[in-house]
């Protein structure tokens, strides 16, 4: 995968830089030895990780500096932008597509020591938070007054609010929810020049465009968001299960789709063909599960009456299209189990290559989405032994999200070899989705490996995105090149050679 070239100078970690940013966070809070910067060489991304593993890291950290307030954040900015020197915002590093790594060095900012709960309002049902704060802990600590953030992604326990806000993320429950965007009102964030700004007090407003939705998915390129204020609830009153199988992988979707077209609303929902529920939901659950499409759902709220009648109106649907009902046992391992599959002893790991396509479509175009994927990635199954396990999941009103695994147990040995198999999967699965109507992707943002599909996704309006980097980040210091920012576009270099042509 070609990495954005480097335009500005990579600092080399001077005495003065170094004491300069003592003098701002205090000395505990920067780092600058090897073993203090190797837990930064990589995110949780394969490239990164396998690029790590060969002694190539991805990500290069002259100095991480650990501030514990807006302001400290301010005073590194207005350092780093004078100076001119490479920022790189760091959550929990958990991003699975290589946004957190410091490609040219420079300053990453480790935001985990803003990790306050500032406030929690009660009658609006709000909470404000530190960025840095990892998601578990907010949780644990809304839990602890009966609330919750319906926020909760299978990264919880290593993600920050800040890298789920800067990522655009979503969460297991997301389909009764929405994804993060869905969950803040407003933002503090610290512009690339130093200016430490809060967005409009609520997103629902007539006062020009809604600022704080532009910060949502910005990767870290227009700034450090410190903190935010978002939507709390109190912990549902009644949880509930279902699980059904359908013969025909096109039955659960139409399913999956009445449900959601006719206002039910199930906290989560996922689909899984036969091959994923063979290879994935099995392995998650005890219940002896057949390879044959299957649907999960998990209901919930605050009055019980409401939500069995919400489960028992989906059960209904599901029967219509001739789905047979698993009862509730496979839905609540798959809950209870929801989160340990990501983690040791059951995550990939090297010489493995693994990853996931994420795509997005609506329902006209979902399973033709889906076979197109399916059948672009035959031939690299049968070559070499790629594993495709697909479900959906993170259902609209209008369509829904396809969460592609893809595996290679056994690949080459060699590292660029490797890398080479893993970026023709990923675009082989990703041509082919787009092609067929999806788009990159529901939550799992750009990073290095979605870079290179930034301009052909926005079209006319990427060179809207990059006015806005270029009138914040003048000197173009946050995450250089990230969200393929910071480098001439096509179009750009296309009308620009046009216009010397004509003018010769
Ligand atoms: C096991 C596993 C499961 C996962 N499950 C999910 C899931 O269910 N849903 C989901 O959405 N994602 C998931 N992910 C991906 C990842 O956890 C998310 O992208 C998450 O939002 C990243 O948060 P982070 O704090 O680790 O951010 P990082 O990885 O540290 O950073 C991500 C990007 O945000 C920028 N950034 C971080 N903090 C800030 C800040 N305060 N201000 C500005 N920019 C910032 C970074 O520079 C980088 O560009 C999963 C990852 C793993 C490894």
């Amino acid at each position: 995968m070609n990495l954005p070239v480097s335009r500005n100078p990579v600092t080399q970690t001077d005495a003065k830089l170094v004491a300069r940013l003592k003098k701002l966070v205090g000395a505990p809070g920067v780092l600058t030895t090897p073993t203090q910067l190797r837990p930064y060489a990589y995110d949780q991304c394969w490239l990164s990780i396998a690029a790590a593993a060969a002694g190539k890291p991805l990500s290069r950290p002259d100095v991480v500096v650990r501030p514990e307030s807006a302001k400290q954040v301010s005073g590194i900015l207005e350092l780093a932008n004078h100076r001119t020197i490479p920022v790189t915002p760091w959550g929990g590093g958990s991003g699975v597509q290589g946004a957190a790594n410091a490609d040219r060095g420079g300053i990453v900012i480790d935001l985990r020591r803003m990790n306050r709960v500032r406030s929690i309002d009660r009658t609006s049902m709000t909470a404000t938070v530190e960025a840095g704060t990892l998601g578990l802990d907010f949780e644990k600590r809304l839990n602890r007054r009966g609330l919750t953030f319906t926020h909760l992604p299978a990264s919880i326990h290593v993600a920050t609010i800040g890298g789920c806000l800067a990522a655009r993320g979503s969460g297991v429950i997301s389909t009764k929810y929405g994804k993060i965007e869905d969950h803040v009102l407003s933002l503090e964030a610290v512009l690339p020049t130093g200016e430490v700004i809060n967005t409009m007090a609520v997103p629902r407003h007539a006062m020009g465009p809604e600022l704080t939705q532009l910060f949502i998915g910005s990767e870290g390129t227009l700034g450090v968001i410190t903190a935010a204020r978002v939507k709390i609830r109190t912990q549902p009153e009644a949880r509930l299960f279902r699980a059904f199988t359908f013969r025909r992988l096109a039955d659960g979707l139409a399913a999956g789709r009445e449900i959601m077209v006719t206002g039910l609303r199930p906290a989560a929902m996922r689909l899984y063909d036969r091959n994923s529920a063979a290879k994935v939901l099995a392995e998650a659950v005890k219940t002896a599960i057949k390879p044959q499409p299957t649907l999960l759902m998990t209901f919930e709220g605050d009055h019980p009456d409401l939500t069995r009648l919400e489960a028992g109106k989906a059960g209904k649907i599901c029967r219509a299209v001739r789905g047979q009902d698993l009862g509730a046992l496979p839905a609540r391992q798959w809950w209870d189990n929801r989160y340990v599959f990501y983690y040791p002893p059951y995550h990939p790991k090297l010489p493995m290559i693994w990853g996931t396509v994420d795509v997005v479509m609506d329902y006209a175009r979902a399973m033709g989405v889906y076979r197109a994927m399916c059948s672009a990635l035959k031939p690299l199954a049968k070559k070499h032994g790629l594993v495709l396990t697909p479900h959906f999941s993170h259902w609209y009103e209008w369509g829904v999200m396809l969460y592609a695994r893809c595996r290679v147990h056994h690949p080459p040995a060699d590292y660029e070899k490797a890398v080479a198999l893993h970026d023709l999967y990923f675009k082989t699965a990703l041509d082919a989705a787009l092609e067929a109507g999806a788009v990159l992707n529901d939550h799992h943002g750009v990073g290095v490996r979605c870079a290179p599909y930034m301009e052909r996704q926005l079209g006319g309006s990427f060179e809207v995105l990059r006015r806005i980097k270029s009138a914040l980040d003048p000197n173009n210091i946050m995450c250089p090149g990230k969200l393929a920012l910071g480098q001439a576009s096509t179009r750009r270099r296309k009308s620009g050679s046009a216009r010397r042509r004509s003018a010769r």
